[in-house]
């Protein structure tokens, strides 16, 4: 017999058409293969999904997805169906849920993707009593944690939903990766410590800069003729998304396109479309915008104001260069940005708000340090870095990091 990761490499090849494993997936999937449970912290754009959809195809049963969005959910159906996988989704925005009920019953998918308020359902728990179930996958899975930057109470009733079924493996996966927060996701899901994998968070092509916001329309502005590519400029709310997106249209010449909950789903999704197809237009948006969106030639992001947490300043700087080619993330920030999100912070239930500190403080961290970006924001995810990454703005512009080495090294030569 083929050693199951034989195997799971020719799926790799057949299934998906990739020609090898990338950082942590290899591990990742041996584990779920060999039925241990799993919590996998892996960066934006690593390929978390093929870790557990590439086993739902070898393995005895059906994967159940838990998914927060189901815009997100329907993006994975439409990928994961694409390459022949049998998948279904069971949410309140299909039709045709009788179909994939009786389907998920006979044992005829692969995948079933679902939204966290299913685990509530006592129906739900009697129809996963009814089906094998080879894996649970539990994708954003910070979302079960009051320390991650995005709890969703909902999150919590999966442990109970998974306890009625133990010899059910786990699979957790995260792009968040504080410690804090790990610890607390092993736990919440009942997933041992020793269970924890966690990939390289460094984006080495990405130049990051962080600048005090002057003349936001100018300084992106000067950014777009730099990055003649497709381009993600984050504003905080729907109104100032408008008004940049016309200005930066009339300053640049540039096609550039507005997105935020306000606007007409058609147009939203046109927009949206609009962007993934194109090479060189810039959308600006709220942070509605992103989440499972897979362009790989993104060119740069901007934040025209400081966004929520170091966690998600680098999930949103990471749409940037999955394609490995060199981006740039430009954050504009201003005092104001940091006395509103303190305010903010005193509205966050109690139980909350320690956490919320730690995440807000740590941004400010990185946007007031005169050291290495990229340095701060690594170790704020648990990896020691070096002291410089020579491709951040404090690195390239310090004045005279250079010749101090230089002359530090003639000293110590001489
Ligand atoms: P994540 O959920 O970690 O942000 P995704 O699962 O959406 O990432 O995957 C990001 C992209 O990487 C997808 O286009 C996916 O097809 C691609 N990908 C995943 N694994 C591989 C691989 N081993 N080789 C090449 N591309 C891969
Ligand atoms: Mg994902």
């Amino acid at each position: 017999t083929t050693p199951p990761m034989d195997q799971a490499r020719a799926r790799l090849r057949e299934v998906f058409g990739f020609d090898d494993f990338r950082g942590v997936q290899p591990q990742v999937v041996a584990r779920v293969l060999a039925g241990q449970s799993t919590l996998a912290v892996m960066p934006t754009g690593a390929g978390k999904s093929l870790t557990y959809q590439l086993p739902a195809t070898m393995l005895d049963g059906t994967c159940v997805v838990v998914s927060p969005l189901i815009a997100l959910m329907h993006d994975q159906l439409r990928s994961a169906r694409a390459n022949g996988i049998a998948a279904a989704t069971l949410t309140s925005a299909d039709a045709d849920w009788r179909e994939t009920i009786e389907a998920f019953r006979a044992g005829e998918l692969d995948l079933l993707y679902v939204a966290p308020e299913r685990a509530s359902q006592q129906g739900f728990r009697e129809l996963l009593g009814q089906a094998r179930i080879a894996l649970f996958a539990i994708d954003e899975a910070h979302c079960v944690s009051e320390w991650g930057h995005d709890f969703r109470p909902d999150y919590r009733l999966l442990r109970p939903l998974m306890d009625a079924f133990p010899d059910v493996p786990r699979l957790a996966l995260t792009a968040t990766a504080d410690a804090h927060t790990r610890a607390d996701i092993l736990a919440q899901l009942g997933i041992p410590d020793d269970g924890l994998i966690v990939a390289g968070f460094d984006r080495p092509n990405i130049r990051y800069a962080i600048r005090h916001r002057d003349n936001p329309v100018r300084q992106i502005a000067d950014l777009m003729r730099a990055e003649q590519g497709p381009g993600i400029v984050y504003a905080p709310t729907r109104a100032k998304v408008e008004a940049l997106a016309e200005k930066l249209a009339a300053a640049s010449g540039r096609p550039v396109l507005p997105y935020h909950a306000g606007l007409d789903p058609a147009v939203r999704a046109g927009n949206q479309a609009a962007f993934v197809e194109s090479e060189d237009m810039v959308i600006v948006a709220t942070i509605a915008f992103g989440m499972g969106i897979d362009k790989p030639d993104v060119r740069f992001v901007a934040h025209a104001g400081v966004p929520k947490s170091i966690e998600a300043y680098y999930q949103e700087t990471g749409r940037a260069g999955r394609d490995g080619d060199p981006a740039q993330a430009v954050m504009l920030w201003g005092a104001d940005d940091f006395a509103r999100a303190r305010q903010r912070l005193s509205e966050v239930p109690e139980d909350r708000r320690t956490g919320e500190r730690i995440r807000l403080d740590a941004l400010a961290g990185l946007v007031e340090t005169p050291g290495c970006r990229r340095a701060v924001l690594l170790r704020h995810f648990g990896e020691e870095p070096p002291d410089q990454c020579g491709n951040c703005d404090n690195c390239l512009e310090a004045p005279g990091v250079t010749d101090a080495t230089e002359l530090a090294q003639k000293l110590l030569s001489a």
